[in-house]
């Protein structure tokens, strides 16, 4: 597994595609929007230089890092040559299961298909390729170069081997896995998605502030981040459709927080917007 292509480049695309080349994989980064890659690749740099300012990484990784790394607007060419690829799209079936489809088209018979999907179901994802075998859910936290956990969760048909290649991967990007059965949401976004929610209808109520409900989280129950600050992180808009897949397929303990809606409707998406729960101007 030399060759990896990801898909998708946006807040975890980037974040995968910089750990992957700083780990001496070569990576095709991939995207319909060249305003993401030419963003993704300023931002992959941004951070590397962050890394090395700090005295985790050399100067000469930083360089072998961007050189590991190559962008395209052009799916088949991005993954025809992979041996592996990493899908990082918007969380929305119909969108996965067309790129799934191109994907069992365009790479060599042998090639692994990973989703980073929060949510969804691989089975479903695998039973639109010939390859169900191959497909797998390989689900990485944000942010990648940051986080040491990847959940992976087989699809019913995802083979021994698969899940071995996806554990050396995690391995060599000094990651743990703990493997997960099928379900939606798996453990981590099923726990994580409805502690956030819970904080959202508490702002909503009136409760407390977002920085009285964040501090609560982080000092009262040791959490790193606080669901709000952390739900900005993610992306608003993701965390949305999150909730909405839940929503369908577990009921209505998931039902989206209104205030949440409200907030994707306005277009303040977190961090990424500079205007969430919080302000970053
Ligand atoms: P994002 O909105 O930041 O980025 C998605 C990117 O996909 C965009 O750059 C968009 O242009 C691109 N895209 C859309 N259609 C495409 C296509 N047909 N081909 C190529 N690129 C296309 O989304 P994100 O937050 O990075 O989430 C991506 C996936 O990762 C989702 O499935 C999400 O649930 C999952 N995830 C997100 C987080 C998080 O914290 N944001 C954490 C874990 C998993």
């Amino acid at each position: 597994m030399k060759e990896i292509a990801v898909i998708g480049a946006g807040t975890m695309g980037r974040g995968i595609a910089y750990s992957l080349a700083l780990n001496e994989f070569h990576v095709n980064v991939n995207d319909v929007s060249p305003d993401a890659l030419e963003n993704a690749k300023e931002k992959i740099e941004d951070e590397l230089n962050v890394s090395a300012s700090k005295g985790y990484i050399s100067k000469e990784d930083v360089e072998r890092s961007m050189e590991n790394l190559s962008f395209h607007t052009n799916l088949k060419e991005s993954v025809e040559n992979a041996d592996f690829v990493i899908e990082a799209v918007l969380e929305k079936m119909d969108l996965k299961i067309d790129i799934f489809k191109k994907l069992d088209d365009y790479c060599k018979p042998d090639t692994i298909l990973a989703t980073n999907t929060s949510t969804m179901s691989p089975t479903e994802i695998g039973a639109q390729t010939s390859r169900p075998d191959k497909v797998v859910a390989m689900h990485f936290f944000n942010p990648v170069h940051k986080m040491k956990l990847i959940e992976v969760i087989r699809g019913l048909d995802t083979s021994d081997e698969t899940v071995e290649i996806v554990n050396g991967i995690a391995a060599k990007l000094g990651k743990e896995t703990a493997e997960v059965n099928e379900h939606p949401g798996f453990v981590t976004s099923r726990m994580n998605c409805l502690i956030g929610n819970e904080a959202m209808n508490l702002l909503m109520e009136g409760v407390a502030s977002p920085e009285d409900i964040d501090k609560a989280m982080k000092l009262g129950l040791n959490h790193p981040m606080g669901p709000l600050e952390l739900a900005d992180l993610v992306g608003l808009d993701t965390r949305l459709r999150n909730m909405e897949y839940l929503h369908k397929t577990l009921g209505e303990k998931y039902r989206p927080c209104p205030l949440l809606i409200k907030y994707v409707k306005a277009g303040r998406l977190g961090k990424k917007s500079k205007s969430g729960f919080y302000n970053y101007e």
